[in-house]
């Protein structure tokens, strides 16, 4: 596993983008809207990881709740691995909680499935998988 990005959850998309531009001295490369997520998110390649921003689309969004509870900030960590359907499995037979038992399509071309954080000491934590 490699930690493919950190999520991170924003109240206005295009201040937090600014803010991020200046701090990594960088455009963002993509801006990506996840209609079933109801979010809208941008990410920032920094070194070998990214950085993705995500604002919520609606109030039924998943981030759009994090934001009303916790505030912005952190929101997950996501890993890359090579088989998602084989780490679900691993994941789940070793006793972790999936929120999904079966990959989704996520932002970036990727397919994904998050722990749920009582699992792992209350990180959220996304598995991502490039598509082919
Ligand atoms: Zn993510």
């Amino acid at each position: 596993m490699k930690l493919e990005h950190i999520g991170i959850a924003v109240k206005d998309l295009e201040s937090a983008n600014q803010l991020f531009e200046t701090l990594f001295n960088k455009p963002h490369y993509k801006i990506e809207e996840v209609a079933s997520e109801g979010v809208k998110t941008s990410f920032f390649q920094v070194g070998e990881s990214k950085i993705e921003l995500l604002e919520a689309t609606n109030e039924e969004s998943a981030i759009y709740k994090f934001i009303e509870k916790k505030g912005e900030g952190i929101h997950h960590l996501a890993f890359e691995v090579a088989d998602i359907d084989a780490e679900i499995k691993r994941l789940s037979e070793a006793g972790y909680q999936l929120i999904h038992q079966t990959p989704k399509d996520g932002a970036d071309n990727k397919r994904i499935a998050f722990l749920h954080p009582k699992s792992t000491n209350g990180v959220l934590v996304e598995l991502c998988q490039e598509k082919s």
